[in-house]
Order: C-alpha cells, then structure tokens, then sequence
C-alpha cells in the first residue's frame, strides 16, 4: 500500500493546478451570451458586435433552417435513440449522406457527431504503432489528440512548408512504416491561411500515403459552390467537414470512398459506440446544403470585406497575419496585452475574444478576428475606428 496515496489529499492537484493558472494570467472561464442575430450578442445587458463565430453565413440563425429542423423535429422526434449500426439510422442520415457526397463529389459520406470526435477517432482507425503520422505544426487539436490515441510515431513539418514535408517523407519511406499519414488543415483555424491541396495531393501520390484533410473552415465558404477546398478533389483519402461552422448548425461528415466509408462503419469506435446525430440538427444541416449553393454573391462580399479590414489593420499598423480566410488574426504577442485590447473592444460594444497559448504559439496571443456575411459595413468601420484609436501599440 502506498501511503502517499492514502494520505494526501486526492484533489490537491485541482486546486495546484487553477492556482498556477491564475498566477500566470491564463486562467480560463466561461462567459455566457445571448445571441440576439447573426452578428450581435447581449453580454452581460450590453450589446455587442460579435467579430468571434464562425457562423461565416450568419445561418446559425436563418428562418430556413429553423423551419427545416422544427420539421423534422415534428416527424422525427428529439432523439435518435441509439447508435448507427443499432437503430439510430433513419431515412433521414442516409439521404443526408448521399446529398453531401453528390454535392462535394465523392463516393460517398459519413456523419460523425463533432469534428473533434471525428479526428480523435478515425485517426487511430486508420494508424497503429508501426505507423507515422506527418502533420503541419499548427494543427487543430482534435488531430494531435487523434494522433496520439493512434499510439503511432508522429512528426510535424514547419508551418505550411511542404517541401520540409517532402523532406521528412523522403526518409519516411526508407524506414518500413507500414503506413504513413498525412494530415492537415485546409484553412488553419487560428491563422486563417490555406494549404496547398494540389501539392498536397501531389505528394501524398508520390509518396503513396494516405491522406487526411480537414475542411472545416473552408467548407460553406470557399470552393465551387461554397463546398470547401477539398470538394471534387480525388486523391484525398478522407475530408472532414463540419456544421458548426459556416453551416450555422452542430456535427461533422467526412467525405470519402466507399470502401473507406464501409470500413469505418465496421472499425471505428467513434462512430460505432455513440448515438446518432439528432433529427432537428439533421434539418437544419440538410436546409444548409440546400442554401449554401446559391449563397456566391454572399460569399464575394465576404472576402471583399476581409481584404477591406486587412488593409485597414494594417495601414494602422498591427500585425496582421496574411490571412485568406474570414479570420483575421491581429498578433498582440503579450498575454496581458491581448486581453487589455479584448477589455477595450468590449466596452466600446465589440466582442473579440483574445486567443492565447496553449491554443496558439507561445508569444503569439491575438485577437482571432471572424467576419461574417452578416456584418454590415458600418460595423465594419466601426470596429476599425475603434482600433485606430487605441493606441497601446
Ligand atoms: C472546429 C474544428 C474542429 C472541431 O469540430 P467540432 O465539430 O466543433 O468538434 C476540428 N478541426 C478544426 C480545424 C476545427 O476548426
């Protein structure tokens, strides 16, 4: 028997652990809202802007889509009552599925309840301990969590530098892996920046590895017809998408072929062992794909509103990274100083939250700026003006 066990305290490490945060300055909470439309929320009875979702569309909050999953909800019922293989898959999953993979071009498509369950689950599916894995240094962590439950040798290639990638496989395939995996972002979640998918593509072929890319921020917004980057591509082993994002709603899908989508179905435990994706978020996603098709004109404003902002920022002088997303990260560097301008913004009626380490870089804290096709030029202007006159920078 161990007697340190018995004798200390067995929730010391909570409280040493919230302690430590607080003295750092990085201590988390959580902050609740009401969100009033698409781009304003009430904080605490005060009005803001929100320049923090990633509701790209503003459809989170679309009459269409409300209507779509209260019908279902109507026909359907709150739950699905149990898991896909047991009795949770309705006429309802299956038709989305097929719809998704017809829009994006694929075989075929698979629904996982969240973008993080899909990454943590597939990944490990498809890599074991005699595997490696090569992964851009930033990505999500969803995919690093995947990674590691995969038990397999992992390397990260520098950010966005795929001829440090063709290094790394260029010994990879020398050392009897019995597979290797490539997995990355489309767009970067925190950096707003692209990868190359063609080279992408390219190499994974070259190399022979699987391929593993996650669209989530680029699907609804970027692609022909708003169906993200990897849409239409073949040589992509799996895409994921999700609908939290640009699709206003809650899950994920990856699209795939269809010996990928069967094997999954048999062999991954984070689509076999949960409950089904409920029917009224099934509505409101399938409402979702019927909309995002004929939304070009809102997509166009979009991006003509990032450049507008980008050159705003910078002409101001911020650091601003060379983002080709709807998110704009402004780069404060300093914890403390991040939260200061995120107070300020705040008080004057914006809300934009500061992103800090671990999520980002050390010294790379940052008010993470999303737009949406939602936010009028004047609020636009306004968050501008009130950057140009805070002047700690
Ligand atoms: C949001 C996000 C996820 C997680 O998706 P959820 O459905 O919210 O769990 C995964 N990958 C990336 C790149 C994301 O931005």
């Amino acid at each position: 028997m161990n007697s340190d066990i018995n004798q200390s305290n067995k929730l010391e490490f909570i409280k040493k652990e919230l302690q430590e945060r607080k003295t750092n300055n990085n201590l988390r909470q959580l902050n609740a809202i009401y969100p009033k439309d698409a781009v304003t929320v009430i904080k605490n009875g005060k009005r803001l802007i929100n320049f923090s979702s990633n509701d790209y569309l503003g459809l989170s909050k679309h009459p269409q889509m409300i209507t779509a999953s209260q019908d279902y909800l109507n026909r359907y019922g709150t739950g699905s009552t149990a898991s896909r293989l047991v009795s949770g898959t309705y006429d309802i999953h299956e038709k989305l599925e097929e719809k998704i993979a017809k829009l994006c071009g694929k075989e075929a498509a698979l629904l996982f309840n969240t973008g993080f369950q899909a990454n943590t689950t597939i990944i490990p599916t498809l890599v074991n301990q005699k595997s490696l894995v090569l992964c851009d240094r930033l990505v999500h962590n969803s995919i690093l969590q995947g990674i590691f439950l995969s038990q397999a040798q992992w390397k990260r290639y520098k950010h966005n530098d795929l001829s440090h990638l063709e290094t790394l496989l260029k010994k990879a395939i020398l050392q009897g892996y019995n597979r290797i995996l490539i997995v990355t972002e489309t767009v970067f979640s925190m950096e707003g920046d692209r990868s190359d998918v063609d080279r992408l593509i390219q190499l994974s072929q070259q190399y022979n590895t699987l391929l593993y890319l996650d669209d989530a921020h680029a699907l609804g917004i970027m692609g022909n017809k708003g169906m993200g980057l990897t849409a239409y591509q073949s040589g992509i082993d799996i895409s994921l998408g999700t609908f939290g994002k640009a699709m206003g709603s809650f899950g994920a899908f990856i699209t795939t072929s269809k010996g990928m989508r069967d094997y999954l179905i048999n062999c991954c435990p984070g689509f076999i062992y949960t409950t089904a994706l409920p029917p009224a978020v099934i509505g409101s996603i399938d409402a979702a794909f019927d909309m995002i098709p004929n939304l070009d004109k809102e997509r166009d404003y979009l991006l003509q509103q990032v450049s507008y902002l980008q050159n705003n920022l910078i002409n101001l002088g911020y650091q601003v990274l060379n983002s080709s997303s709807p998110i704009i990260p402004v780069i404060i560097g300093n914890e403390e100083k991040t939260l200061k301008l995120s107070n300020f913004l705040e008080n004057n009626g914006i809300l934009a939250t500061a992103i800090r380490p671990p999520t980002v870089p050390k010294n790379t804290a940052r008010i993470r700026l999303v737009l949406s096709s939602q936010h009028q030029p004047e609020h636009i202007d306004y968050l501008i003006n009130l950057l140009k006159q805070y002047h700690e920078f």
